[in-house]
């Protein structure tokens, strides 16, 4: 698996999110708010991890409280870090996401990709479950 990009486009003026071609050949687009949603930040870590929310996973509505409107997330600013990371500042004023190349394929919105996470979930969950079967 690479997390090399071998291109990279951001279509910040149309509003249509992010094209990464990798050098392996495997292409990704990411949408704006599924961006906005995966933020790799500590803040946003923590509201997701409250949640049980994957990256990229929108926010669970609250029960019984009215859906609030929200504009949809895009970025005011896009600019490289380094050669290893891309950083979004959010329309919403949220600017502590650095996205490394690492991260963006990880959580790579494409079906192939997402049912692998789910099966090494699966994985991780049952590693934990035998963790606790076995005695001292
Ligand atoms: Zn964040
Ligand atoms: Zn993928």
């Amino acid at each position: 698996m690479s997390a090399d990009p071998k291109s990279v486009k951001v279509h910040k003026t149309s509003g249509a999110g992010m094209d990464i071609e990798w050098k392996d050949g495997h292409r990704s687009s990411y949408s704006f708010v599924y961006l906005r949603d995966a933020c790799p930040c500590a803040l946003c870590n923590e509201e997701r991890e409250k949640d049980g929310r994957e990256p990229g996973n929108p926010m669970k509505p609250i029960a019984g409280a009215l859906p609030m409107f929200k504009a949809l997330a895009r970025p005011t600013e896009v600019e490289p870090v380094g050669k290893y990371a891309i950083r979004f500042t959010w329309n919403d004023g949220h600017q502590h996401g650095i996205f490394s190349w690492e991260y963006l394929r990880e959580f790579c919105p494409c079906q192939e990709c997402a049912s692998n996470r789910s099966v090494r979930g699966l994985a991780e969950d049952m590693k934990m479950h035998d963790a606790k079967k076995k005695p001292n």
